[in-house]
């Protein structure tokens, strides 16, 4: 079972099944076998270090936001119209 990872500041997701071809990391890659200086795609803010398992993150909003599946697709859709 892979591990979801999320960027505490845009709310990208890492996934370990799907990994990053974009970023340079084949599907299956660990997020543990990373470049520990891979800052977030989306923000380019946050390094490896800073991203939080999508359980944690879930658990531990305090603002009660919940990544949902139709908001990373408007995300997604928005990145697209440039
Ligand atoms: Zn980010």
């Amino acid at each position: 079972m892979s591990t979801q990872y999320v960027c505490p500041n845009c709310e990208y997701v890492y996934d370990e099944a799907k990994g990053d071809p974009r970023e340079g990391w084949p599907a299956g890659t660990a997020f543990t076998d990373i470049d520990p200086d891979w800052t977030c795609p989306d923000c380019g803010v946050r390094e490896q270090v800073d991203f939080v398992p999508a359980e944690e993150f879930t658990h531990n909003d305090q603002d009660g936001n919940i990544i949902s599946a139709e908001t990373r697709a408007r995300q997604a859709q928005e990145g697209q119209q440039q």
